[in-house]
């Protein structure tokens, strides 16, 4: 791959940012990349694992001459983040970011951003449910969907470009209205996400079953909720925070649902179950055959980042 940009900045510098550092090293991106995180101990560990050629402890020295910068910070850090750094940033760069919820860095950022800066919003659907500077590897988005949401009037030369730095990174790139990518990432990502949280904390209340009962039998489905509860609280806050309207929509939907499950259980009404659970399933076979995930037990999760 050729060099995109010449100077790339990361602000935060946890499993997105790092992930991203390491894709564009290893694909050679860009010339140069300047990072910063909020404590030191995570601009320490930048510099050691050579995250970055430079780290610095104000946002506004990392995105000095950037031609690309990427907010890879918590949704509800961006838009301070932005107002910091809004004024400091390069004619023509352009300025994306990696929040889980579009709407309201939209919201949030929008204004902050100079005439002659390209702001385009963005979300790479890849994760895991580790967090902080180590956690990163160049192969988390391989493969894997980034949604772009421009807004109206982007130059879309610009738009373009970030569309290679994604590609470049090994994803495959889509581009959508914010409120769209708010709701559909409501039932895919953010629901799953409430719902894994809440089964997690509904078992550690129970009185009669002990936890080592809820540890030793994990296997039968609960361990995967608890794969998903152990992502970072302070990014989760965020989201729920800040795409409230559609979450609470898909949670109306979903609980409607789960009224028509309980009665069916209640009434031992097994046609209902049966046929809701093998719709389900064809689900689930649509998305190993879309190369989204794969039919390995363990659904194929056995990597480690280095
Ligand atoms: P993470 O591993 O917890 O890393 C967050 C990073 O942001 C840390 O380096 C943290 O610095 C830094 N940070 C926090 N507040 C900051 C502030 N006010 N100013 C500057 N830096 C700040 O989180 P992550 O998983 O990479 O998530 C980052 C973003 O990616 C979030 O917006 C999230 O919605 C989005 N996202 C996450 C996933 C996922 O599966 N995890 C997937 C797609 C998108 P310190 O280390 O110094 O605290």
């Amino acid at each position: 791959m050729s060099i995109l940009f010449e100077k790339v900045a990361i602000i935060g510098l946890g499993l997105i940012g790092s992930s991203i550092c390491h894709g564009i090293r290893e694909r050679g991106l860009a010339r140069h990349i300047s990072g910063h995180a909020k404590s030191s101990e995570t601009r320490k560990v930048a510099m050691e694992l050579k995250l970055v050629d430079d780290v610095h402890e104000s946002a506004v020295a990392a995105v000095k001459n950037a031609d690309l910068v990427i907010l890879c910070a918590p949704v509800g850090a961006c838009g301070p983040l932005a107002k910091e750094i809004g004024p400091h940033l390069k004619a023509g760069a352009i300025l994306t970011d990696v929040g889980s919820v579009k709407g309201a860095i939209v919201r949030d950022c929008g204004p902050f951003v100079p005439k002659g800066v390209h702001f385009i919003p963005g979300h790479p659907i890849a994760g895991t449910e580790q967090s902080g500077p180590r956690s990163g590897f160049a192969e988390l988005f391989h493969g894997r969907w980034c949604i772009l949401t421009p807004v109206p009037g982007t130059d879309p030369a610009a738009t373009q470009k970030l569309t290679e730095f994604w590609e470049g990174l090994g994803s495959m790139v889509d581009i959508m209205e914010h409120g769209h990518h708010d709701l559909v990432l409501a039932i895919t990502s953010h629901l799953p996400h409430l719902i894994a949280y809440n089964t997690v904390a509904t078992a550690s209340d129970l009185e009669t079953v002990t936890d080592s009962e809820v540890i030793k039998y994990s296997a039968s489905g609960f361990r995967d909720f608890t794969r998903i509860a152990a992502s970072d609280p302070t990014m989760w806050r965020d989201v729920f925070l800040n795409n409230k309207d559609a979450v609470l929509e898909m949670l109306g939907r979903f609980s409607e649902e789960l009224a028509i499950l309980q009665r069916a259980v209640r009434w031992g009404d097994g046609e209902t179950l049966f046929n809701l659970f093998t719709r389900a399933r064809e689900v689930r076979r649509g998305i190993i055959a879309a190369g989204q995930d794969t039919a390995a037990p363990d659904f194929g999760r056995g990597h480690k980042p280095k």
